[in-house]
């Protein structure tokens, strides 16, 4: 008798090279095909706070039907392109989080769906927070639970692709991140980007929550194995466990630098301490980092964190708030 072999687990490795190279220059007429059944597009929504603008991505084939990742902005070309990418096969659409460039796209891309003669497509996601800024109110119609699974099956009903909600608050309270299990890849939204720092913007945005998703994220690419991280503005993270742990350094960083500057200089001002805490980020930056102090702050001084909230909400607000901040041309560490 013959012995088979024993099956093996059903993922394949995933060599770096199974996603193009990606550094072709950022268009966004066309999606860029990362694996066969993962594209991303890129909506025009370029700047300081967006980098080259917010990936939308979609997962699954003409065979299965697809998943849109973030639709992005209310931009009706892009939300065309969006359809043609899927064929108009679009089985959910799922917003990360509520941010203007994230969410608002997703019933209007829902209605071209229908309008192309498809089935409804469920909107899914997780309702904004009551800290939430106006302009980032979204309501999905019905809301992810955390470990949840959405699958896309082969004609024959067999499931193809798995995407694993996880809820991954700090940047947004509303924040969820989804990993495509068969293939090790973490879609971060904008808990991780590349090129940019995530800003977290307090009250909706939380640094305890946000290193504590961060640390959960890690644990996840050495249990799950991912091996490349897919964020919402930037280009294709590889090495996850290293790039994760790499911003929890920078973060901690920062705060011990805060700490030292609050302690330097207790009775200043707000501006006073950005200043000092961020004189290695360009002055352009210190609106944004103002909100990320105030993120620190809170963790290291509740009851002065309070005290300079009032002070702080008549500060310049970020345009548009809750986003992310380019990285300044030169490596230096960013908010
Ligand atoms: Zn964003």
């Amino acid at each position: 008798m013959v012995a088979t072999p024993a099956p093996t687990v059903a993922r394949a490795p995933l060599k770096p090279a199974a996603l193009v190279p990606d550094a072709a220059p950022w268009q966004h007429d066309a999606a860029v095909a990362l694996l066969a059944h993962v594209q991303r597009l890129t909506a025009p929504n370029p700047g300081r706070m967006t980098g080259p603008g917010t990936n939308s991505y979609l997962v699954g084939s003409v065979a299965t039907g697809y998943v849109v990742i973030d639709p992005g902005p209310h931009d009706p070309a892009h939300l065309q392109r969006l359809l043609a990418a899927a064929g108009a096969d679009v089985r959910a659409i799922v917003c990360t989080h509520s941010h203007p460039d994230h969410a608002p796209g997703a019933y209007p891309l829902q209605a071209l769906v229908m309008a192309a003669g498809r089935p409804k497509p469920p909107v899914l996601g997780l309702p904004s927070a009551v800290t939430a800024r106006a302009h980032s109110h979204f309501v999905p119609e019905r809301a992810l639970a955390d470990g949840e699974r959405l699958q896309l099956h082969d004609p024959d009903g067999q499931p193809r692709h798995t995407l694993l909600a996880l809820h991954t608050p700090g940047h947004a309270a509303n924040h969820v991140c989804l990993l495509l299990e068969e293939d090790g890849l973490l879609f971060s939204g904008d808990h991780i980007l590349n090129g940019s720092t995530t800003v977290i913007d307090p009250p909706d945005g939380d640094m305890d929550a946000y290193l504590a998703s961060l640390q959960r994220l890690w644990v996840l690419c050495d249990a799950a194995g991912v091996r490349a991280i897919l964020p919402a503005h930037g280009r294709v993270l590889g090495e996850s466990a290293t790039a994760i742990a790499q911003l929890v350094q920078h973060r901690l960083r920062r705060e011990a630098k805060i700490a030292r500057v609050l302690a330097a200089h207790p009775d200043a001002d707000l501006d006073t301490w950005v200043a000092h805490a961020y004189d290695d980020v360009s002055p352009e930056l210190w609106p944004v980092a103002r909100r990320s102090l105030l993120a620190h702050l809170r963790r290291l001084d509740p009851s002065l964190f309070a005290r300079v909230m009032d002070q702080a909400s008549v500060g310049p607000s970020l345009t548009p708030p809750g986003q992310t901040a380019e990285r300044p041309a030169t490596p230096r560490p960013a908010p």
